[in-house]
Protein backbone atom coordinates (compact mmCIF):
# COMPACT_ATOMS: atom_id res chain seq x y z
CA UNK A 1 0.00 0.00 0.00
CA UNK A 2 1.07 3.15 -1.05
CA UNK A 3 1.75 5.65 2.10
CA UNK A 4 0.98 8.92 0.18
CA UNK A 5 -1.81 9.53 1.38
CA UNK A 6 -0.66 9.04 4.61
CA UNK A 7 0.70 12.63 6.01
CA UNK A 8 3.76 11.70 7.57
CA UNK A 9 5.08 8.13 9.34
CA UNK A 10 5.09 10.29 12.60
CA UNK A 11 3.54 13.37 13.99
CA UNK A 12 6.85 15.33 15.68
CA UNK A 13 6.29 17.63 18.59
CA UNK A 14 8.99 19.69 17.97
CA UNK A 15 8.30 20.38 14.32
CA UNK A 16 5.65 23.35 13.26
CA UNK A 17 3.38 22.10 10.87
CA UNK A 18 2.73 24.86 8.94
CA UNK A 19 6.80 24.91 8.60
CA UNK A 20 7.96 22.28 5.46
CA UNK A 21 11.73 21.22 6.69
CA UNK A 22 12.85 20.24 3.51
CA UNK A 23 16.20 20.31 5.01
CA UNK A 24 16.48 17.04 7.08
CA UNK A 25 20.07 16.35 4.90
CA UNK A 26 21.51 19.00 7.23
CA UNK A 27 20.04 17.52 9.96
CA UNK A 28 16.82 16.14 10.98
CA UNK A 29 14.19 17.10 13.64
CA UNK A 30 13.93 15.18 16.50
CA UNK A 31 11.55 11.98 17.03
CA UNK A 32 9.18 12.06 19.06
CA UNK A 33 10.36 9.01 20.84
CA UNK A 34 13.85 10.72 21.20
CA UNK A 35 12.68 13.53 22.51
CA UNK A 36 10.90 11.46 25.49
CA UNK A 37 14.09 9.43 25.81
CA UNK A 38 16.13 12.53 26.59
CA UNK A 39 13.14 14.15 28.83
CA UNK A 40 13.34 10.52 30.74
CA UNK A 41 17.15 10.09 31.60
CA UNK A 42 17.52 13.70 32.90
CA UNK A 43 16.77 13.45 36.33
CA UNK A 44 18.76 10.87 36.75
CA UNK A 45 21.92 12.09 34.96
CA UNK A 46 25.08 11.71 36.04
CA UNK A 47 28.56 11.08 34.91
CA UNK A 48 29.10 7.64 33.93
CA UNK A 49 32.13 5.28 35.03
CA UNK A 50 33.47 6.75 37.81
CA UNK A 51 30.98 6.85 40.53
CA UNK A 52 29.67 4.18 42.44
CA UNK A 53 26.25 6.42 43.06
CA UNK A 54 23.08 5.32 41.66
CA UNK A 55 22.25 7.80 38.80
CA UNK A 56 25.90 7.30 37.95
CA UNK A 57 25.69 3.82 37.75
CA UNK A 58 22.15 4.37 35.62
CA UNK A 59 23.69 6.72 33.37
CA UNK A 60 26.88 4.48 33.07
CA UNK A 61 24.36 1.49 32.10
CA UNK A 62 22.60 3.60 29.30
CA UNK A 63 25.58 5.00 28.20
CA UNK A 64 26.69 1.20 27.64
CA UNK A 65 23.54 0.04 26.30
CA UNK A 66 23.28 2.88 23.63
CA UNK A 67 26.57 1.34 22.23
CA UNK A 68 24.91 -2.31 21.82
CA UNK A 69 21.88 -0.28 20.26
CA UNK A 70 23.94 1.47 17.74
CA UNK A 71 25.49 -1.91 17.05
CA UNK A 72 22.54 -3.69 16.70
CA UNK A 73 21.15 -0.82 14.47
CA UNK A 74 24.63 -1.41 12.11
CA UNK A 75 24.43 -5.34 12.38
CA UNK A 76 27.91 -5.17 13.28
CA UNK A 77 30.15 -8.14 14.15
CA UNK A 78 30.48 -9.60 17.84
CA UNK A 79 34.18 -8.48 18.50
CA UNK A 80 33.17 -4.44 16.75
CA UNK A 81 33.66 -1.53 18.88
CA UNK A 82 31.38 1.12 19.14
CA UNK A 83 33.03 4.74 19.79
CA UNK A 84 31.08 7.79 20.43
CA UNK A 85 32.55 10.55 18.60
CA UNK A 86 31.36 14.18 18.36
CA UNK A 87 29.55 13.81 14.70
CA UNK A 88 30.49 12.31 11.53
CA UNK A 89 33.51 14.52 11.00
CA UNK A 90 35.15 13.68 14.05
CA UNK A 91 34.93 9.84 13.30
CA UNK A 92 36.46 10.04 9.82
CA UNK A 93 39.30 11.84 11.65
CA UNK A 94 39.31 9.85 14.49
CA UNK A 95 40.15 6.73 11.47
CA UNK A 96 42.37 9.01 9.48
CA UNK A 97 44.54 9.35 12.68
CA UNK A 98 45.35 5.48 12.57
CA UNK A 99 45.02 4.10 9.08
CA UNK A 100 48.02 2.20 8.31
CA UNK A 101 48.39 3.53 4.71
CA UNK A 102 47.17 4.93 1.70
CA UNK A 103 43.05 5.70 1.12
CA UNK A 104 41.14 6.06 -2.01
CA UNK A 105 38.43 8.05 -2.17
CA UNK A 106 35.93 9.28 -4.86
CA UNK A 107 35.97 12.82 -6.41
CA UNK A 108 32.31 13.34 -4.85
CA UNK A 109 32.74 12.99 -1.27
CA UNK A 110 31.66 15.26 1.14
CA UNK A 111 34.64 17.48 2.68
CA UNK A 112 34.33 15.62 5.42
CA UNK A 113 35.30 12.42 4.00
CA UNK A 114 37.64 13.60 1.54
CA UNK A 115 39.92 16.09 3.45
CA UNK A 116 41.11 14.21 6.77
CA UNK A 117 42.99 11.63 4.35
CA UNK A 118 45.61 13.75 3.38
CA UNK A 119 47.63 13.04 6.43
CA UNK A 120 48.32 9.69 5.46
CA UNK A 121 48.45 10.03 1.58
CA UNK A 122 45.34 10.38 -0.51
CA UNK A 123 44.23 9.16 -3.72
CA UNK A 124 41.23 10.28 -5.49
CA UNK A 125 39.64 8.61 -8.28
CA UNK A 126 37.02 10.47 -10.67
CA UNK A 127 33.72 8.81 -10.69
CA UNK A 128 32.48 7.32 -14.24
CA UNK A 129 29.25 7.81 -16.07
CA UNK A 130 27.60 4.78 -14.64
CA UNK A 131 28.31 2.54 -10.97
CA UNK A 132 29.47 0.21 -12.98
CA UNK A 133 32.50 1.86 -14.71
CA UNK A 134 33.71 3.87 -11.38
CA UNK A 135 33.63 0.66 -9.45
CA UNK A 136 36.07 -0.71 -12.43
CA UNK A 137 38.26 2.59 -11.90
CA UNK A 138 38.05 1.81 -8.70
CA UNK A 139 39.67 -1.94 -9.17
CA UNK A 140 42.45 -0.47 -11.31
CA UNK A 141 43.26 2.38 -8.99
CA UNK A 142 43.07 0.16 -5.65
CA UNK A 143 45.57 -2.59 -7.93
CA UNK A 144 47.59 0.08 -9.48
CA UNK A 145 48.98 0.40 -5.60
CA UNK A 146 48.10 -0.71 -2.61
CA UNK A 147 45.86 0.92 0.13
CA UNK A 148 44.98 0.64 3.44
CA UNK A 149 40.93 1.73 3.10
CA UNK A 150 38.57 2.87 0.56
CA UNK A 151 36.67 5.29 2.19
CA UNK A 152 33.27 6.49 0.45
CA UNK A 153 30.04 7.95 1.60
CA UNK A 154 27.49 5.61 1.44
CA UNK A 155 24.31 8.03 0.09
CA UNK A 156 25.68 11.46 -1.28
CA UNK A 157 24.36 14.30 0.31
CA UNK A 158 23.74 16.09 -2.74
CA UNK A 159 22.45 13.68 -5.39
CA UNK A 160 20.98 11.50 -2.52
CA UNK A 161 22.69 8.74 -4.87
CA UNK A 162 23.30 5.07 -3.03
CA UNK A 163 26.53 3.16 -3.97
CA UNK A 164 26.30 -0.89 -3.61
CA UNK A 165 28.15 -1.24 -0.74
CA UNK A 166 28.47 -4.87 -0.70
CA UNK A 167 29.64 -4.62 -4.03
CA UNK A 168 32.50 -1.98 -3.17
CA UNK A 169 33.50 -3.87 0.25
CA UNK A 170 34.25 -6.92 -2.09
CA UNK A 171 36.56 -4.66 -4.62
CA UNK A 172 38.07 -3.05 -1.53
CA UNK A 173 38.90 -6.55 0.30
CA UNK A 174 39.84 -8.01 -2.48
CA UNK A 175 42.63 -5.75 -3.29
CA UNK A 176 43.86 -6.30 0.26
CA UNK A 177 42.21 -3.12 1.83
CA UNK A 178 39.25 -2.23 4.41
CA UNK A 179 36.19 0.37 3.81
CA UNK A 180 34.97 2.85 5.45
CA UNK A 181 31.73 3.70 4.74
CA UNK A 182 30.70 7.50 5.65
CA UNK A 183 26.75 6.57 6.37
CA UNK A 184 25.79 10.32 7.28
CA UNK A 185 23.40 10.49 5.33
CA UNK A 186 22.75 6.76 4.48
CA UNK A 187 21.76 5.66 8.21
CA UNK A 188 18.37 7.41 8.52
CA UNK A 189 17.07 5.76 5.28
CA UNK A 190 18.33 2.69 4.90
CA UNK A 191 18.72 -1.04 6.92
CA UNK A 192 22.60 -1.43 7.17
CA UNK A 193 24.71 -4.61 8.13
CA UNK A 194 28.25 -4.49 8.57
CA UNK A 195 28.10 -8.39 8.96
CA UNK A 196 26.28 -8.58 5.73
CA UNK A 197 27.90 -6.81 3.66
CA UNK A 198 31.36 -6.84 5.33
CA UNK A 199 32.00 -3.21 5.60
CA UNK A 200 35.05 -2.73 7.96
CA UNK A 201 34.07 0.66 9.10
CA UNK A 202 30.95 3.04 9.58
CA UNK A 203 30.26 6.64 10.72
CA UNK A 204 27.36 8.68 10.95
CA UNK A 205 26.06 11.72 12.93
CA UNK A 206 23.15 11.67 15.43
CA UNK A 207 22.08 14.79 14.15
CA UNK A 208 20.86 13.70 10.88
CA UNK A 209 19.53 10.64 12.13
CA UNK A 210 16.76 12.70 14.30
CA UNK A 211 18.92 12.97 17.34
CA UNK A 212 20.73 16.53 18.42
CA UNK A 213 23.46 17.62 18.08
CA UNK A 214 26.83 16.68 19.48
CA UNK A 215 27.49 12.55 19.13
CA UNK A 216 27.89 10.54 16.26
CA UNK A 217 29.59 7.20 16.00
CA UNK A 218 32.59 5.18 14.52
CA UNK A 219 31.22 1.51 14.52
CA UNK A 220 33.89 -1.18 13.12
CA UNK A 221 37.17 -3.46 13.58
CA UNK A 222 38.64 -1.99 16.49
CA UNK A 223 42.35 -3.52 15.82
CA UNK A 224 43.78 -0.56 14.07
CA UNK A 225 42.19 1.47 17.12
CA UNK A 226 43.88 0.12 19.73
CA UNK A 227 47.29 -0.09 17.88
CA UNK A 228 47.10 3.69 18.26
CA UNK A 229 47.40 6.73 20.38
CA UNK A 230 44.59 7.52 22.06
CA UNK A 231 42.27 10.31 20.10
CA UNK A 232 42.74 12.71 22.86
CA UNK A 233 45.10 12.39 25.93
CA UNK A 234 43.30 12.45 29.33
CA UNK A 235 40.96 10.85 31.94
CA UNK A 236 38.54 7.84 30.64
CA UNK A 237 41.52 6.49 27.89
CA UNK A 238 43.58 5.05 31.13
CA UNK A 239 44.14 2.04 32.80
CA UNK A 240 46.77 3.46 35.02
CA UNK A 241 49.45 6.43 35.18
CA UNK A 242 52.50 6.15 36.74
CA UNK A 243 54.86 9.25 36.46
CA UNK A 244 55.50 9.07 32.54
CA UNK A 245 54.22 5.57 32.14
CA UNK A 246 50.90 5.55 30.93
CA UNK A 247 48.76 2.06 30.31
CA UNK A 248 46.20 2.89 27.66
CA UNK A 249 43.15 1.27 27.36
CA UNK A 250 41.66 -0.64 24.55
CA UNK A 251 38.20 -0.72 22.90
CA UNK A 252 36.19 2.28 22.78
CA UNK A 253 37.46 4.08 25.64
CA UNK A 254 41.07 4.25 24.38
CA UNK A 255 39.53 7.04 22.06
CA UNK A 256 36.64 8.86 24.40
CA UNK A 257 38.75 10.41 27.00
CA UNK A 258 36.92 13.61 29.31
CA UNK A 259 33.43 12.96 29.85
CA UNK A 260 31.84 11.92 27.20
CA UNK A 261 28.25 12.97 25.98
CA UNK A 262 26.07 10.42 27.12
CA UNK A 263 22.74 12.47 26.34
CA UNK A 264 24.17 12.64 22.92
CA UNK A 265 24.45 8.78 22.89
CA UNK A 266 21.39 7.76 24.54
CA UNK A 267 19.33 9.97 22.00
CA UNK A 268 20.97 8.41 19.25
CA UNK A 269 20.36 5.12 20.17
CA UNK A 270 16.52 6.26 21.10
CA UNK A 271 16.72 7.57 17.18
CA UNK A 272 17.95 3.78 16.34
CA UNK A 273 15.30 2.39 18.19
CA UNK A 274 12.14 4.03 16.70
CA UNK A 275 13.73 3.76 13.39
CA UNK A 276 13.75 0.17 13.95
CA UNK A 277 10.30 0.23 15.55
CA UNK A 278 8.57 2.11 12.36
CA UNK A 279 10.71 0.05 10.32
CA UNK A 280 13.34 0.46 7.14
CA UNK A 281 10.67 -1.66 4.64
CA UNK A 282 8.12 1.32 5.37
CA UNK A 283 10.51 3.78 5.62
CA UNK A 284 11.79 2.58 2.16
CA UNK A 285 8.17 2.89 0.94
CA UNK A 286 7.04 6.32 2.64
CA UNK A 287 10.65 8.07 0.89
CA UNK A 288 10.37 5.92 -2.25
CA UNK A 289 7.22 7.58 -2.96
CA UNK A 290 7.91 10.56 -1.82
CA UNK A 291 10.77 11.08 -4.28
CA UNK A 292 9.21 10.25 -7.14
CA UNK A 293 6.59 12.56 -6.66
CA UNK A 294 9.17 15.33 -5.84
CA UNK A 295 11.55 13.81 -8.71
CA UNK A 296 8.47 14.14 -11.59
CA UNK A 297 7.55 17.63 -10.34
CA UNK A 298 11.12 18.95 -10.60
CA UNK A 299 11.08 17.41 -14.00
CA UNK A 300 8.10 18.76 -15.36
CA UNK A 301 9.32 22.56 -14.46
CA UNK A 302 10.87 24.51 -17.24
CA UNK A 303 13.99 25.69 -16.33
CA UNK A 304 14.36 23.30 -13.35
CA UNK A 305 17.30 21.18 -13.28
CA UNK A 306 18.01 18.02 -11.36
CA UNK A 307 21.80 17.15 -10.74
CA UNK A 308 22.60 13.16 -10.69
CA UNK A 309 26.83 11.96 -10.92
CA UNK A 310 25.46 8.30 -12.30
CA UNK A 311 23.37 7.83 -15.44
CA UNK A 312 22.23 4.52 -13.98
CA UNK A 313 18.29 4.60 -14.60
CA UNK A 314 17.97 2.25 -11.52
CA UNK A 315 19.84 3.62 -9.01
CA UNK A 316 18.47 3.61 -5.58
CA UNK A 317 18.57 7.35 -4.06
CA UNK A 318 17.76 8.88 -0.62
CA UNK A 319 15.60 11.70 -0.20
CA UNK A 320 18.02 13.93 -1.05
CA UNK A 321 17.26 15.88 -4.50
CA UNK A 322 19.79 19.30 -5.25
CA UNK A 323 19.02 20.96 -8.60
CA UNK A 324 18.79 24.55 -10.46
CA UNK A 325 16.35 26.80 -11.96
CA UNK A 326 17.32 28.68 -14.66
CA UNK A 327 17.92 32.60 -13.97
CA UNK A 328 17.62 32.74 -10.78
CA UNK A 329 20.81 32.07 -8.28
CA UNK A 330 20.43 29.32 -6.30
CA UNK A 331 20.44 31.80 -2.46
CA UNK A 332 17.08 33.83 -4.62
CA UNK A 333 15.30 30.04 -4.73
CA UNK A 334 15.70 29.57 -1.36
CA UNK A 335 14.91 32.85 0.49
CA UNK A 336 11.46 32.94 -2.60
CA UNK A 337 10.95 29.26 -0.82
CA UNK A 338 11.73 30.68 3.06
CA UNK A 339 9.16 33.31 2.59
CA UNK A 340 6.68 30.74 2.08
CA UNK A 341 7.59 28.92 4.75
CA UNK A 342 9.94 25.94 3.17
CA UNK A 343 13.03 25.47 4.38
CA UNK A 344 15.24 23.80 1.67
CA UNK A 345 19.65 24.56 1.56
CA UNK A 346 21.56 26.45 -1.21
CA UNK A 347 25.15 26.49 -1.58
CA UNK A 348 27.53 24.00 -2.18
CA UNK A 349 26.76 21.36 0.66
CA UNK A 350 30.50 21.09 1.69
CA UNK A 351 31.35 19.00 -1.59
CA UNK A 352 32.76 21.70 -3.62
CA UNK A 353 34.69 19.49 -6.13
CA UNK A 354 31.16 17.09 -6.82
CA UNK A 355 29.58 20.75 -6.99
CA UNK A 356 32.44 22.06 -9.47
CA UNK A 357 31.98 18.40 -11.21
CA UNK A 358 28.09 18.77 -11.78
CA UNK A 359 29.39 22.25 -13.50
CA UNK A 360 27.60 24.00 -10.52
CA UNK A 361 30.91 26.28 -9.36
CA UNK A 362 27.98 28.74 -7.98
CA UNK A 363 25.89 26.24 -6.24
CA UNK A 364 22.59 24.74 -6.35
CA UNK A 365 19.72 24.38 -3.98
CA UNK A 366 18.91 21.06 -1.91
CA UNK A 367 15.48 19.59 -0.71
CA UNK A 368 15.94 16.93 1.31
CA UNK A 369 12.97 14.86 3.65
CA UNK A 370 12.44 11.72 6.02
CA UNK A 371 10.32 10.34 8.07
CA UNK A 372 8.23 12.91 9.11
CA UNK A 373 7.62 14.50 5.58
CA UNK A 374 4.47 14.28 3.72
CA UNK A 375 3.27 14.22 0.63
CA UNK A 376 1.64 17.76 0.87
CA UNK A 377 5.24 19.48 1.89
CA UNK A 378 6.21 18.22 -1.50
CA UNK A 379 3.35 19.67 -3.37
CA UNK A 380 4.26 23.38 -1.57
CA UNK A 381 7.77 23.35 -2.73
CA UNK A 382 6.81 22.35 -6.61
CA UNK A 383 4.35 24.80 -6.22
CA UNK A 384 6.16 27.79 -4.86
CA UNK A 385 8.73 26.68 -7.65
CA UNK A 386 6.16 26.95 -10.55
CA UNK A 387 5.52 30.84 -9.00
CA UNK A 388 9.29 31.57 -10.20
CA UNK A 389 10.04 29.11 -13.20
N1 LIG B 1 29.34 13.17 5.35
C1 LIG B 1 28.21 13.46 4.74
C2 LIG B 1 27.79 12.62 3.56
C3 LIG B 1 27.42 14.51 5.17
O1 LIG B 1 26.27 14.80 4.55
C4 LIG B 1 27.83 15.26 6.29
C5 LIG B 1 27.03 16.44 6.80
N2 LIG B 1 26.58 17.31 5.82
C6 LIG B 1 29.03 14.91 6.90
C7 LIG B 1 29.75 13.86 6.42
C8 LIG B 1 29.52 15.64 8.09
O2 LIG B 1 28.65 15.47 9.16
P1 LIG B 1 28.86 16.26 10.51
O3 LIG B 1 28.75 17.71 10.16
O4 LIG B 1 27.74 15.81 11.39
O5 LIG B 1 30.19 15.91 11.02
Amino acid sequence: MSLLAEPALTASPVVDRPYANLDHAASAPALGAVVDEVMRVLPEYASVHRGAGRYSQITTDRYEAARTQVARFVRARPDDSVVFTRNTTDAINLLAGVVPGETVVLDVEHHANLLPWTRRGRRVVRCRDTVDETLDALVTELRRAPAALLAVTGASNVTGEVLPLGRLADLAHDAGARILVDAAQLAPHRAITLAGTGIDHLVFSGHKLYAPFGAGVLVGRSDWLDDAQPYLAGGGATVDVDGDRVVWHTGAARHEAGSPNVLGAIAIAAACRALTDIGFDRIGVHEHDLRVRLDRGLDALPGVERLAVFGDDDLDRVGIAAFTVAGHSPRAVAEHLAERGIGVRDGRFCAHPLLERLGRRQGAVRASFGVETGADEIDRLLDALAEIC
